[in-house]
């Protein structure tokens, strides 16, 4: 399995404060680092190239993204807005908590063509599953608007891609957090179909006014809404009983995954109950739908732990393991809600599709 990877992903600067919100307050003694830092994607690669799984692993270099393709998904006058506020010389906030400055603009064109360049390995029959081990995320952007540390849609710039190139596309989002962007990009497209399994968070503020519910589900567009606490059970029931499904029903022919592991027990962005072996299990299905793959980094906030669980991901992507231990999955996993859960996102999509 290939990875791909650009330095210039590390120049992203969010700096500290109260946890995602820049600025200390007087209250505070010791800042902290911002949730989406570069120490997070430099610990995955480390997990990746000092573990267990390394053998398996082959490292190509990125690129950056040109204007015209990150036209593809965004409007030039947000893409001419972005520029000038990463060349602002200072620290900007495009709301509440993302934030941009000096390196930003060549981190979010490194992440955008690092995507493309595992997508082209991936469409010229180079490897079948391409990983761009990317930052700063991008599942929450939408076409003129930032949102949740993220700037450029890196998986739907993939996914629109393989559109144009007479794809039949899935996006499957297994990260946290609605992936509102992806699905907004592609709301009126019903050739590719978004998928996101995240936890009940609803809307939040300006920039996302999507729900993430059953409401918003259609004939392009499958929203899985999980209970706070939802653990291994619950997303491998999602995968098995909905998402694999709806994949396999819309004659996907290509696969953009956006990987979070915000999902896990011990994230503090998220209230999900995911363990490593949980990941590994997603790893699995996603490989035994045996599509041309490309995954892009999205969340997973709390490093150590991600890292791990992004190796026990990928150790289910190409099919050995388990490799490592995982010494935190002690919390017990309450699958009580998945019937429910379950049968409302469902019922989302029956009422108005699949098409
Ligand atoms: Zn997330």
């Amino acid at each position: 399995m290939e990875f791909f990877w650009h330095d210039a992903c590390l120049e992203h600067d969010t700096g500290e404060g109260l946890w995602e919100l820049p600025g200390t307050p007087e209250w505070l003694d010791a800042a902290e680092p911002h949730p989406e830092n570069a120490a997070r994607l430099r610990t995955f690669r480390h997990a990746l190239t000092h573990g267990p799984i390394a053998p398996h692993l082959t490292w190509s270099q990125g690129r950056f993204a040109t204007d015209e393709e990150l036209a593809r998904v965004h409007a030039p006058a947000y893409l001419s807005s972005l520029y000038k506020d990463c060349h602002a010389g200072r620290q900007v906030s495009l709301e509440t908590n993302t934030v941009v400055g000096p390196g930003s603009w060549d981190a979010i064109r490194a992440a955008a063509g690092t995507a493309l360049a595992a997508a082209e390995a991936v469409a010229e029959g180079r490897t079948r599953m391409a990983y761009a081990l990317v930052r700063p995320p991008g599942h929450h952007a939408q076409r003129d608007l930032p949102d949740g540390y993220c700037m450029v849609n890196n998986a739907a710039l993939v996914a629109e891609t393989a559109r144009r190139a007479g794809r039949r596309v899935a996006v499957l989002d297994w990260d946290v957090h609605h992936g509102n962007g992806t699905q907004d990009v592609f709301r009126d497209v019903d050739e590719v179909l978004t998928i996101s399994v995240h936890m009940r968070h609803g809307p939040w503020g300006a920039n996302h006014v999507q729900t993430g519910g059953p409401e918003e589900s259609g004939p392009g567009n499958l929203n899985v809404e999980l209970s706070l606490g939802a653990g291994d059970t619950a997303y491998r029931r999602a995968l098995d009983e909905l998402a694999v499904p709806a994949i396999r029903a819309h004659g996907a022919d290509f696969l953009v995954c956006a990987s979070g592991f915000d999902g896990s027990a011990f994230d503090p962005n998220g209230r999900h109950n995911l363990t490593a072996a949980g990941y590994r299990d997603i790893g699995r299905k996603v490989a035994a739908l045996d599509l041309p793959t490309v995954l892009t980094q999205e969340g997973g906030y709390l490093r150590g732990y991600s890292a791990l669980c992004l190796h026990a991901l990928v150790e289910g992507l190409v099919g050995v393991g388990p490799l490592l231990d995982d010494p935190l999955a002690y919390l017990p996993d309450d699958a009580r809600p998945v019937d429910r859960d379950l049968a409302r996102a469902a019922s989302g999509r029956a009422a108005r599709g699949p098409a």
